[in-house]
């Protein structure tokens, strides 16, 4: 078997250079924990951006793909398969939402969200042509793609790639008159994210979502919540819009859909809204397919039996006041919901990466967002002991 150092070496020898991971090869993981090359064990503090909310290789999702593999994986849409239709069912009754479409990334459910908004302002709220326009707030993250970088306010996520996609308007995030402001004849939607989690878990101010549901109602506009990494438990919610009470017009989840087995994500929206799309407007070879749609079934079941977003809201209560002690010399401030949690560093800590590197060492596994901050989003399925784990290597860190 190759050690961990031969490994980083080719990946760096083969692979494009457009990630800068942690020097550390992972080959084997369960629940909340990985093992590398050599057997070192670590304590996965990333949850693989929270699309492992149920733990590495849960038996029951792990069940339900072995099951699926020996009976049927792809069809394509050209035809009907027997998971995809219970899975839209079930994923529109947990929602509450009226109709689903699959796709694979969290980044083509955006594209799926931005093309379905687009055309219902054409066809329903009568926007001229090419005229449609959607807000979206600063320090967003939507995903890689053409369209989805054209609005980032992240200058390296764009530069070298343009020309961009015309059509989108930027706003401060959490600012509710900058939204009413923004809005115009055109606007046909507001995207963003209930928290925003690569900016560094920022949290907007209570009551935020409830007003701009208003304002969104008032002004005929799509209110379209990107909850791809919010979604599913992550926040101590099911969905991290119900700590508001509210509903969205159009919700995007992908990551934890599948539990971390395979690309699988989904746009839900209302009838109306969903209705926009004819046969031939829009497509995906692999979205729906039935392995995807199984994964996500069985994902999705065990979200709620193992009762996911109520052990975030407990345990990542509980860890957020633990973190709250190290406030200090090194840490600024500690913020998020349930497990979805980041310390922001002091400037004078120094970059944040050298801390994550730090914690490697010891056996935890954490990534930084930006310069100065540091996000801890463990598995769902983690136990306190493995929490207090955890915890007192941050503390020797960042103590
Ligand atoms: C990860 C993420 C995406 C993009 O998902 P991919 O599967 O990487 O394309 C979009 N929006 C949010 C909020 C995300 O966290």
């Amino acid at each position: 078997m190759p050690s961990s150092e031969e490994i980083i070496e080719i990946t760096e020898k083969y692979g494009a250079r457009n990630y800068k991971p942690l020097p550390v090869v992972i080959s084997r993981a369960e629940g909340a924990w990985v093992w590398d090359c050599e057997g070192k064990k670590y304590l996965d503090f990333l949850s693989a951006y929270s699309a492992v909310n149920q733990g590495h290789r849960h038996p029951v999702i792990v069940g339900a793909m072995k099951e699926q593999l020996d009976r049927v994986t792809l069809t394509s849409r050209a035809f009907h398969n027997d998971q995809l239709g219970p899975f839209l069912e079930e994923i529109c009754k947990l929602s509450g939402m009226e109709m689903a479409l699959p796709m694979n990334t969290g980044a083509e459910a955006v594209e799926t969200a931005v093309k379905m908004a687009r055309k219902w302002g054409y066809t329903s709220k009568k926007v001229a042509e090419n005229q449609a326009e959607i807000v979206c707030c600063t320090d967003n993250f939507h995903g890689r793609t053409t369209t989805v970088v054209s609005f980032s306010s992240d200058e390296q996520y764009k530069e070298g790639f343009g020309p961009y996609t015309p059509g989108f308007k930027l706003i401060p995030f959490g600012d509710v008159e900058a939204f009413e402001k923004s809005i115009g004849p055109n606007t046909v939607a507001f995207l963003v994210e209930p928290i925003q989690g690569e900016a560094g878990v920022v949290v907007p101010p209570d009551g935020y979502l409830k007003r701009v549901r208003d304002i969104c109602t008032k002004n005929n506009i799509l209110l379209m919540l990107d909850e791809i990494q919010t979604g599913l438990g992550r926040t101590g919610r099911m969905f991290c819009f119900e700590h508001e009470g509210i509903r969205p017009d159009v919700l995007m989840l992908g990551k934890a859909i599948s539990g971390g087995l395979l690309p699988v994500s989904v746009v839900l929206a209302s009838r109306e809204a969903l209705s926009v799309f004819r046969p031939g407007d829009h497509g995906s070879t692999f979205g729906g397919c039935p392995i995807g749609c199984a994964v996500a079934r069985a994902a999705l079941r065990v979200i709620v039996e193992d009762k996911l977003p109520q052990r975030s809201a407990e345990l990542g209560a509980a860890f957020s006041k633990k973190l709250e002690t190290l406030v200090g010399a090194k840490v600024e401030l500690v913020r998020g919901r349930g497990l979805f949690l980041a310390v922001v560093l002091k400037k004078a800590a120094g970059p944040a990466r050298a801390y994550c590197e730090q914690l490697l060492e010891k056996g935890l596994l954490c990534k930084e967002t930006h310069e100065n901050i540091i996000r801890f989003a463990p598995p769902l399925v983690i136990d306190q002991k493995d929490l207090d784990w955890a915890f007192e290597r941050i503390k020797e860190v960042l103590g």
